[in-house]
């Protein structure tokens, strides 16, 4: 078998190729994604619309190789992940993706820049360049007074900041988030989704934003939907 680390990249940050997904359940099996195919291009900022239940999660896990599809292709700046052992799908996951949850997810028992330095002392940073630049991405945000907070002690859009902030923190060519300004109210997800757009665009990173929201999704490069387990444009 080809050694996949030697597989040139192609340009292309993120591709699904017939992505499949099914769900056993006692009912039967459910099958949530029927053939998923779908480019994100280097830089492009593509919005995921669609109603709840039809599998957006599903997809953005799959694509940040949280988990493993049924069927299909899963390329991660060109490496077909679905190759991969669990160890390499992880140290892949660490260097390309960043992934914004709808809830925060931090570490509670840690600080906000705490919780951006450790994914980065996991890349292998040192920790000395690893708090410059969670501080530097702390304040970017506007959150140079909360370094030492703890999530508890942070508003929801506050939390939301500093999760954007550990997507970004090992300079990811891929940003998924799911839904990232879906918990927060409508100024401040308003507020907090233009400083992601800013965020990504600024970087070059492409990014695929599941929301709920027609004007946010019409703020991005383009839009597609999930209908019948396919991606189809919005
Ligand atoms: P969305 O994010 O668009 O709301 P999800 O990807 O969370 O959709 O879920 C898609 C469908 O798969 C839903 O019908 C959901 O109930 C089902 N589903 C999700 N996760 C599981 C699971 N672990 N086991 C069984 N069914 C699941
Ligand atoms: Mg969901």
């Amino acid at each position: 078998m080809p050694d996949a680390q030697s597989v040139p990249a192609t340009g292309t940050p993120l591709a699904l190729r017939g992505v499949e997904r099914r769900y056993r359940t006692e009912a039967g099996e459910l099958p949530v994604l029927r053939g998923v195919d779908l480019e994100l291009r280097a830089g492009e900022i593509v919005a995921l619309v669609a109603p709840s239940g039809t599998g957006k999660s599903t997809l953005l896990h799959l694509a940040g190789l949280l988990e493993r599809p049924d069927g299909g292709q899963v390329m991660v700046l060109g490496r077909d992940a679905g190759g991969l052992p669990d160890d390499d799908r992880t140290a892949l996951r660490r260097e390309a993706i960043g992934f914004v949850y709808q809830f925060h997810h931090l570490l509670p028992e840690f600080t906000a820049e705490e919780n951006i330095v450790l994914p980065q002392l996991a890349a292998g940073v040192s920790r000395r360049d690893a708090t410059a630049r969670a501080r530097d991405l702390l304040t970017a945000f506007g959150l140079q007074d909360r370094l030492q907070h703890r999530p508890t002690r942070l508003s929801g859009g506050e939390q939301q900041r500093v999760a954007i902030s550990r997507a970004l923190a090992n300079s990811p060519k891929i940003l998924l988030a799911d839904e990232p300004t879906g918990n927060l109210d409508v100024d401040t997800a308003d507020r907090v989704f233009s400083e992601l757009l800013d965020a990504v665009r600024g970087r070059g990173v492409a990014a695929l934003i599941a929301t709920h929201n027609p004007d946010l999704a019409a703020r991005m490069d383009r839009t597609v939907t999930l209908r019948e387990g396919h991606v189809v444009p919005g």
